[in-house]
């Protein structure tokens, strides 16, 4: 029997795709891995601990009979480590953790991610399969807590960590550890997980991205529905400002993935705004350097994104494989304007801005990916109509080419706990549902996998949840042919 002393396993959204056996997987099945469980399990591995990693939706794909109480009764393990980041993953880690226990009572089970960090009091009262939760960043947390656990010795001191103490007790140690650098963390030791060709693989076939490349932690914008901007890392994980990787080692990171791996592309973690340009050029120059024959999907999480980034971009990637998104949500300056306002002033896309990204992407052929969303906050029918006409304008123009590389998508949105909209929903004119944590579990139980958020946790004057579901669905629908056309006949050896 192997044995291991900490298991992680990301855990599924649901516990059985609900078509039953033979449905296809669709991307909702969310295969992705958060990026830190890899550099924790392997921070614990340096220290000589025992790891392996599980991807519960990854090994069903794989083999639809498989069982996680099967794989478990084969091996032997002291600790399991379950990730609760995204929220839509919240029934599942709670069943993952029953059975964990189901199966090996003696096991300790500790959740982490910032969904379990905003819901720890609550999952430790309500679900006893739970033992600890480690709160913010895990690296130290993490290795502590294995530490005393295996000695037997009391938890009080593991910073971050909330927990069950022997009376039953929930106990809330201080949120003390925040990492000051990350270039001493591995995020690339895919020799720990299970099946990891496999992973790879599949992430680009269901989810559409090969490898999320790890760029820093923390982000300067408050973004309405956004659990992990600016003031909710503050709140949650005590993280005060941004840290990149140095660019040296995220091209490390590239070299020993593509040495090991098939990928076409990766995606980076983080995305541009005007203070860190400067780094992604350096960036840039370390890969054109290095002459990587790869893709990349980068994000615009702030505007200007000049002229000149698009020209690094496109003497960096390939063509195929590569895409630049941005995601202004409406095209309404007015809704921008309140937004700005009452949560973050540098909530700006200006519609010209918008225009000269239009431009850019069809100068270098680099696919551009404009993200809205239908019941944003403040967002009237009026200003649904004008995105709409917009994206009909866009796909037009657009729509019918192989080659003309702009895309308008469309997703309904899941308001994060820790976001702004979140923790004041009145000064969005939002009324949030499904409030506690059981109520959170209950609502995923029942929701069915569907390709973008499963759940809308929210209505709001003139939209229902009903009706969010459905515009957007048309929405989507309306322009899919330039989701379908865009790059589709950009011959494989066509490299810029
Ligand atoms: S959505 Fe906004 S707040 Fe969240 S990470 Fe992106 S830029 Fe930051």
């Amino acid at each position: 029997m192997k044995s291991y002393d900490v298991l992680f396993i990301h855990p599924p959204r649901v516990l059985r795709p609900s078509k039953g056996k033979n449905s296809k997987f669709i991307r909702g099945t969310y295969i992705f891995i958060p990026m830190g469980v890899f550099a924790i399990a392997d921070f614990l591995k340096e220290e000589g601990f025992g790891i392996q990693i599980i991807n519960y939706p990854l090994e069903q794909y794989l083999d639809r009979d498989w069982t996680l109480s099967d794989f478990l009764k084969r091996i032997d393990f002291n600790i399991c480590g379950i990730d609760l980041h995204w929220i839509h993953n919240a029934h599942g880690a709670i069943e993952v953790a029953k059975i964990v226990k189901k199966v090996n009572p003696n096991a300790k089970v500790v959740l982490g991610g910032f969904s379990a960090t905003y819901y720890h009091n609550q999952i430790l009262k309500y679900f006893e399969s739970v033992d600890g939760i480690i709160r913010g960043e895990g690296e130290i947390p993490f290795l502590e807590y294995a530490q005393n656990s295996n000695k037997n010795q009391p938890l009080d001191s593991v910073p971050n960590l909330s927990y069950r103490n022997s009376s039953n007790h929930v106990k809330v140690n201080s949120l003390s550890y925040t990492a000051r650098t990350l270039d001493d963390l591995n995020f690339t030791n895919m020799s720990l997980l299970n099946n990891a060709k496999q992973y790879l693989e599949c992430s680009r076939k269901i989810m559409g991205i090969s490898f999320n490349l790890s760029i820093g932690r923390g982000c300067p914008f408050n973004c309405p529905f956004c659990g992990g901007g600016q003031r909710a890392q503050q709140n949650l994980g005590g993280r005060s400002e941004v840290i990149l990787r140095s660019p040296e080692k995220v091209l490390e990171d590239m070299g020993e993935i593509l040495d090991n791996y098939k990928v076409p592309s990766f995606f980076f973690g983080h995305g541009t705004y005007p203070a860190n340009l400067k780094y992604w050029k350096r960036l840039f120059g370390l890969i054109q350097k290095e002459k990587f024959d790869i893709g990349g999907d980068l994000e615009i999480w702030r505007l200007p994104f000049p002229k000149e980034m698009w020209k690094n971009f496109y003497k960096t990637f390939t063509r195929r494989y590569s895409s630049i998104s941005i995601s202004p949500r409406t095209i309404s300056k007015k809704v921008h304007q309140k937004i700005a306002k009452i949560c973050d002033p540098t909530f700006k896309f200006p519609e010209s801005l918008i225009k000269d990204l239009i431009k850019n992407a069809n100068i270098f052929q680099r696919t551009l990916r404009i993200w809205l969303t239908v019941g944003f906050p403040f967002q009237t029918r009026f200003d649904v109509f004008k995105d709409f006409n917009f994206a009909m304008k866009c796909l037009l123009k657009y729509g019918k080419s192989n080659f003309k590389p702009i895309t308008i998508m469309n997703e309904p949105y899941y308001v994060f706990p820790g976001s702004p909209a979140h923790e004041s929903p009145n000064s969005f004119g939002l009324n949030l549902r499904f409030n506690s944590f059981l109520e959170i579990v209950e609502a995923f139980k029942r929701a069915k996998i569907s390709f973008f958020y499963n759940v809308i946790n929210y209505d709001k004057e003139h939209f229902s949840r009903a009706s969010v579901r459905i515009a957007n669905m048309l929405f989507f629908i309306s322009t899919a042919p330039m989701f379908l056309t865009t790059g589709s006949k950009i011959p494989i050896t066509e490299k810029k």
